[in-house]
């Protein structure tokens, strides 16, 4: 196998959704002004996502969750929705991909800016362990409405993908030669600084076109991705 390790993002590449953008839909209901002002920080964030000239910006990402946030009354209960939406809405050949993997003995990992109570009914389904599930957490209060999130996961931050596969790396562990494979510029930048890592843009549920400019890889179908990976 010519990869050790495949890393998934998780929004927009094994699932087809934004999740964090579907739970915030489904708590606002019909209040469709703050859908719109939700949607217009979303199309932002995607915006600095695709700055390629001042990777500072991407910090603001932090910003952005904040602000979603502060707009949606969300609660735990809410969350179920988006799980079974999931569910049925996995991205074509993604589970076969990763089982087939698992099966040539490539060590799975997930690491997203998303959340993990959104992600672990998934992971769990794939058979991933949950100690390679990588993704932020949200903060409750006491009646179960969504507060904030973990502020110190490195996830939030600035190459935050970067730091946690370093973290694991430090830990000990051998991830030998890994495989990225996402839809988004926090995919696309641990390509471009780790040596270790080949980056696969994904671009089955959302292209973005330059990312697609910038990578040496770049795939609109998982047969394609799948032949990559086992080649
Ligand atoms: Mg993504």
């Amino acid at each position: 196998m010519k990869f050790d390790t495949v890393i998934f993002d998780f929004d927009s590449t094994l699932v087809q959704i934004e999740t964090l953008d579907y739970l915030i839909e489904i708590a606002n209901g019909d209040h469709v002004e703050i859908r719109k002002k939700i949607k217009e920080i979303s199309a932002k964030n995607v915006r600095l996502y695709r700055d390629f000239d001042n990777n500072s910006k991407i910090i603001e990402f932090y910003d952005s969750l904040i602000k979603r946030m502060k707009l949606a009354k969300m609660h735990r209960d809410q969350e179920k929705k988006v799980i079974d939406f999931v569910d049925t809405m996995m991205s074509e050949g993604c589970v076969d991909l990763v089982k087939e993997l698992q099966t040539k003995g490539v060590d799975i990992y997930i690491i997203s800016g998303g959340f993990l109570s959104l992600i672990y009914p998934t992971s769990d389904k794939l058979e991933i362990s949950r100690e390679k599930v990588f993704a932020n957490e949200f903060l409750y209060n006491k009646d179960g409405y969504i507060s904030g999130f973990d502020i110190y996961n490195p996830l939030t931050s600035y190459e935050g993908k970067i730091k946690v596969i370093e973290g694991i790396q430090k830990s000990g562990k051998n991830l030998g030669k890994i495989a990225m494979v996402g839809d988004g510029f926090s995919d696309w930048e641990v390509g471009e600084k780790m040596k270790e890592v080949v980056y696969c843009g994904y671009g089955i549920n959302i292209v973005r076109e330059d990312i697609k400019k910038n990578s040496q890889h770049f795939f609109t179908k998982t047969q394609d991705l799948r032949e990559f990976l086992m080649s």
